[in-house]
């Protein structure tokens, strides 16, 4: 069984692991999101991709959901000794040696598939993990700061964009999602999420491919903007799944109409849909999603769903440990065999 599932971090990693343990013989292809990427003390940091790779390979700090195990921060210290920011993005030492690899090879000339795989090759995550595209997408975020700085972190450049002032007297910019997401902490209005330069992306090598030979597409509870939405922005990516001709199944990441954890709610706002299990299907849509699974909490919504053309089933949606996550795995693959009969 061959299944393609796209991802991008903690929901995502946290489902593949309840896959693989649903189906251990399947064979795996993990697209994941780099719309998150960001480059830091001159170094390529890609989060989704890492928390795919550590989580799935016994190196991820089980709590924070990110990062490493055992983690130390001894660099970071020393940084912010020199006075070289910035301070709110954390960067362990363990997980530097990993950017600190990628940059090199990078460096070197080896695309980010190539580097990813390189990577891998030491945390044996069991899955094939490969970046959505070897090009440079960034998402950012339109946002309005507040006219007096109150955002309450004293810092206010953001990364590219025309600035301006509103009606509001607030002022209008686009900053990088993960000053957005980690330094904001989704606390200003967001107008706008643009996947910057995934217009001009192309499918890393494999990815078209894996689509191509799947059995089943899985869209497992990851974020549907900024993770699933910036993968699927890749042209060629959602022609290739809608063509595909398998069943693709997704999995709620809205249980009683709020985000399991994060703040996805933020982002749907901004493009225009409502934070509910059944708007986030009809966000996707029935010509490219054939199954939805919501949590039992939602069980109203499944005729909205299956109204909108979409077959779809209440089942338990929490990963609370690897046990149940399988489970949820089976139900999404037991909805996908329902959908090819
Ligand atoms: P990120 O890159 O770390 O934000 O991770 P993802 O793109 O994978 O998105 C995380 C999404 O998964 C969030 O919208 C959460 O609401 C959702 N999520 C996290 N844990 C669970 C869970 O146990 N069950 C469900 N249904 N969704 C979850
Ligand atoms: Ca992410």
């Amino acid at each position: 069984m061959r299944i393609v599932v796209l991802a991008g971090g903690i929901g995502g990693a946290r489902f593949l692991r309840g896959l693989k343990k649903a189906v251990p013989d399947a064979e795996i292809t993990v697209i994941g999101n780099t719309g998150d990427d960001i480059h830091l003390f001159g170094l390529r940091v890609c989060p989704d991709l890492d928390t795919v790779m550590y989580t799935l390979g016994g190196g991820i700090n089980e709590e924070q959901g990110w990062g490493r195990t055992d983690e130390t921060f001894h660099l970071k210290e020393e940084l912010a000794a020199y006075g070289v920011g910035p301070d709110w993005f954390g960067l362990g030492d363990r997980d530097f040696a990993t950017h600190v690899v990628r940059t090199q090879m990078l460096g070197a000339g080896y695309p980010l598939s190539a580097v990813t795989e390189a990577l891998c090759d030491r945390w044996q995550p069991g899955v094939r993990l490969i970046p959505m595209t070897d090009d440079r997408v960034e998402t950012h975020v339109a946002v309005t700061l507040p006219p007096d700085g109150t955002d309450g972190t004293g810092v206010t450049e953001g990364t590219e964009g025309p600035g301006g002032r509103s009606a509001a007297g607030g002022e209008q910019r686009a900053v990088h999602f993960q000053e957005y997401w980690v330094r904001l902490r989704a606390s200003v209005p967001a107008h706008a999420v643009v996947p910057v330069g995934a217009d001009r992306a192309k499918p890393a090598p494999g990815v078209l491919e894996a689509i191509a030979e799947a059995d089943t597409v899985l869209f497992p509870p990851s974020n549907p903007v900024v993770s699933i939405g910036t993968i699927l922005a890749v042209p060629g990516i959602r022609e290739a799944i809608a063509d595909a001709g398998v069943p693709v199944v997704g999995l709620s990441p809205i249980v009683g109409g709020s985000p399991v954890r994060g703040m996805a709610d933020k982002v749907l706002a901004a493009v225009g849909v409502e934070s509910t299990a059944a708007a986030v299907a009809e966000h996707y849509g029935s010509g490219l999603l054939d199954g939805w699974l919501v949590d039992t909490v939602d069980a109203a919504a499944v005729e909205r769903v299956t109204a909108a053309g979409i077959r779809c089933r209440a089942v338990p949606l929490m990963m609370t440990d690897v046990d149940a996550t399988a489970r949820m795995a089976g139900e999404a693959l037991a909805l996908a065999d329902e959908v090819r009969a």
